[in-house]
């Protein structure tokens, strides 16, 4: 085991090990989950509402639907963009395994496109490769990855989605807060809605807004927030315009000379599901949402201690790096002897973690078609990519004990 004067653990208030990612929850967080669970709702209830509307501001989008996960969030946005059997969709194998199940999930085909290895994003370039190979209408969708934080080009990805008439679902879920500028050096907020069908978002603990479990979907399209709304609850309406029943069949046989539908009367229109959030987890996203840009200042000032301590160092290849909008879920570097590496953080309990085992290499799906060499940038990037600690609550002096760690090793 290498060990050296400089990477002595630092000793007060520690705790171990450290994490590459982690939840900060706070006294008021504690207090506002306190007072849901001593209100009238456990579960949707008014702070579920509230939390859409305080998170659609936030992103800049218009409607917002609170889900109980991430993985729900992906189902019911391809459910509302009807994804059917035989639909071809792309997406990235850099990410997590979600954002291409959800298409399987609804019967279609997810199809990956390589990766940019400069930015580690899904490459506009091999997706319109893609497009051109085979005839219009053959895809339906993309779903670009907002990876580690870094904001998509959503720009450009909706001109191509707008010349072979396609969808978008941007998968945000590392995203919030974070933007991209488009050609008018306008700064467009992730989830915005404005290049999008639909944006997803989780609140898994590990996510900037924690919430226990959570999703949110965001959107423009007013269509398409109805559609969600009523996926999200079994596919049931309340909504007396909405109904498709005639009244006669909402009040039954009975002698009535009522001409409204009856109060009790409800209608199941299509086939949904109970992806509901719990309105004390709504309490808990909408408390740590009031807390997510000192959080997403804390990430960048992380980054840029990285980014300085690296930048000379032949042993990083190539890292995230300081990037205008970047809101640093994950702070990725690519390094010579990864395992090694890997295993001698662990010993000194820093436990970094890889982002992603490229998902085409995934048995499941291997076993229907995807091989070794289908993506050479992503399966390339696979071989070398570190996420260190990156966290809002990361002190300095943990930081600079991971930054000595890894000197250490390439010593
Ligand atoms: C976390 C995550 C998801 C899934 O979110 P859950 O809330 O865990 O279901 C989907 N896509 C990406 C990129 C994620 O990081």
């Amino acid at each position: 085991m290498a060990s050296n004067k400089n990477i002595e653990p630092p000793s007060i208030n520690h705790q171990w090990p450290i994490p590459y990612g982690k939840q900060n929850i706070t006294e008021e967080d504690i207090q506002s989950v306190v007072e849901a669970l001593r209100s009238d709702y456990l579960t949707q209830g008014p702070r579920s509402k509230e939390f859409e509307d305080a998170f659609a501001k936030y992103v800049g989008a218009e409607f917002a639907v609170a889900v109980s996960n991430g993985t729900a969030a992906l189902h019911l946005t391809c459910l509302a963009l009807d994804v059917k059997e035989g639909d071809k969709v792309i997406t990235t194998p850099i990410t997590f395994a979600a954002s291409a199940n959800c298409v399987q999930y609804c019967g279609g085909e997810v199809v990956f496109a390589d990766i940019d290895p400069d930015n580690y994003l899904l490459d506009i370039n091999h997706v319109r490769a893609l497009l051109d190979a085979s005839p219009k209408g053959t895809y339906k969708g993309i779903i670009p990855v907002d990876f580690a934080g870094r904001a998509v080009d959503m720009e450009a990805f909706r001109d191509l989605a707008n010349e072979f008439d396609l969808w978008i679902i941007e998968d945000s879920c590392h995203s919030p807060g974070g933007f991209f500028c488009d050609t008018s050096g306008n700064k467009q907020y992730c989830g915005n809605g404005k290049f999008s069908d639909l944006a997803i978002f989780s609140f898994h603990p590990v996510k900037h807004i924690a919430a226990g479990e959570g999703g949110m979907i965001t959107t423009n399209d007013k269509a398409l927030y109805k559609k969600l709304l009523m996926l999200r609850t079994h596919g049931i309406t309340k909504n007396v315009n909405d109904f498709q029943n005639s009244i006669d069949i909402a009040i039954g046989d009975q002698p009535t000379t009522n001409q409204e539908y009856p109060a009790w009367y409800m209608e199941m229109q299509e086939l949904g599901y109970n992806y509901r959030l719990t309105d004390f987890q709504a309490a808990l996203g909408l408390s740590q949402l009031s807390r997510a840009n000192e959080g997403l200042e804390k990430r960048r000032a992380i980054a840029e201690r990285y980014f300085n301590a690296f930048e000379h160092k032949s042993f990083v290849k190539s890292q995230s790096g300081i990037v205008a909008g970047h809101a640093y879920h994950l702070y990725v570097i690519e390094v010579e002897d990864r395992l090694g590496l890997y295993n001698h953080l662990r010993e000194h309990k820093i436990f970094v973690q890889i982002h992603y085992i490229p998902i085409h290499l995934m048995p499941y799906y291997r076993q229907l078609g995807w091989s070794l060499g289908d993506c050479p940038n992503a399966e390339s990037y696979y071989n070398g990519c570190l996420s260190l600690p990156m966290f809002p609550t990361l002190s300095e002096e943990d930081q600079e004990y991971v930054i000595g760690a890894l000197e250490d090793y390439y010593r």
